[in-house]
């Protein structure tokens, strides 16, 4: 029973079972569970914990506060901050036993000195972080006598299965291991591979896989289905319900117009949950029994269904999305990927934890 206006249910065993699907996935390579932004809007702490209990060893994040938050809640798996660091994120990773994924000399020695342990990353083709001075960041950290404990990179197309540019990357990715197994480094984890990658490119799994969007059961290459279970489901409760004539203008704007006499039901919530205003006329909900598509404007706090002559009353439940429809559907209707759709709920929709 739903007893507040609405709700972010999460289901923890799903995200054990998902661990186990991606475990399975990585033959013998070790589960980095991704659990940035809040665990994709899911909440860190919770998720990181079944992550855990369904066989994950690590733990990804991209902000060193993040990682400070995961300690402070008194998780003590190895973590690792999977963006380039900011000027003085050493000394907090230090501190808090956090790794640091270093691309850039600055990045390295300030590490260094403060005596963190780093995942070297080299780009191999996504331009964003990593660097693409690899051997003098490798020489860099043999000098400074690094503690490295890995040597990464991360792929633009995982997604794209089969792209050319994915066999280039894992071919650069070797290159890279070579020049710092030839500089004396030996770093015991290696690791390229996100979700798509770990479903669907094995030569890509190497010591350790780095999944995020599947740990939380939306499938990362759409159209496909790899069992996956997902773990949120975005519910509301009808606030009210009102019968209107035909020809009544709905919402802000009038942008959705009743085609006869009809019964409105108003669904509260709105952009100010992380429901995208662009979702007007366009992205389904499931009330009364069945989906059916916003009527009208999304507005700060609430938006408006159409359910013609149904019954449906106050206090029935709206599901926005879960097992029906999908975080996945309400991308393919805006033109998104789910992580946005999931990753955007607000913190003021209370998180719910089952399973
Ligand atoms: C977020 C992230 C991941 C997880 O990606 P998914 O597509 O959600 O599986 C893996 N590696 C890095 C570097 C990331 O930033």
């Amino acid at each position: 029973m739903l007893t507040t206006r609405a709700e972010a249910v999460v289901d923890l065993a799903a995200v054990r079972h998902n661990v186990g699907v991606l475990r399975a996935a990585a033959g013998g390579a070790e589960v980095l569970a991704a659990v940035k932004a809040d665990g994709y809007g899911h909440g860190a702490v919770p998720v990181a914990r079944a992550a855990l209990e369904g066989g994950a060893t690590w733990l990804g994040v991209v902000l060193v506060e993040e990682g400070v938050a995961l300690r402070t809640a008194g998780i003590d798996a190895p973590v690792l901050v999977m963006m380039e660091p900011p000027p003085g994120a050493g000394e907090v990773a230090a501190a808090y036993d956090i790794n640091l994924g270093v691309g850039s000399f600055a990045s390295l020695h300030d590490a260094v000195d403060a005596g963190a342990r780093v995942h070297l990353k080299v780009d191999t083709g996504l331009s964003r972080g990593g660097s693409v001075e690899w051997p003098d960041l490798v020489a860099a950290a043999v000098k400074a006598d690094a503690d490295v404990v890995g040597v990464w990179s991360h792929l633009a197309c995982a997604d794209d299965v089969g792209a050319a540019s994915n066999a280039t990357q894992v071919q650069r990715f070797e290159a890279a291991l070579t020049v710092a197994a030839e500089a004396g480094l030996a770093p015991r984890l290696r690791h390229l591979a996100n979700s798509a990658a770990t479903l669907t490119m094995p030569e890509a799994r190497y010591d350790l896989v780095r999944p995020g969007i599947a740990v939380y059961g939306l499938t990362p290459v759409p159209g496909m289905d790899y069992g996956l279970r997902p773990a949120m489901t975005l519910r509301a409760r009808v606030a009210m319900t009102k019968r209107v004539p035909a020809g009544t203008g709905v919402s802000y704007g009038h942008r959705y117009t009743t085609g006869a006499e009809t019964t409105l039901a108003l669904v509260p919530l709105g952009y100010g949950d992380g429901i995208p205003r662009a979702a007007a006329n366009t992205a389904e909900v499931w009330i009364g029994g069945r989906r059916r598509t916003i009527s009208g404007t999304v507005c700060m706090d609430q938006f408006v269904v159409d359910v013609g002559d149904d019954e449906v009353v106050a206090g029935d439940e709206a599901v926005v999305f879960g097992a029906e429809p999908t975080a996945q559907d309400w991308a393919d209707a805006l033109g998104t990927i789910s992580y946005e759709i999931v990753t955007r709920i607000a913190p003021r929709v209370p998180r719910r934890y089952v399973g």
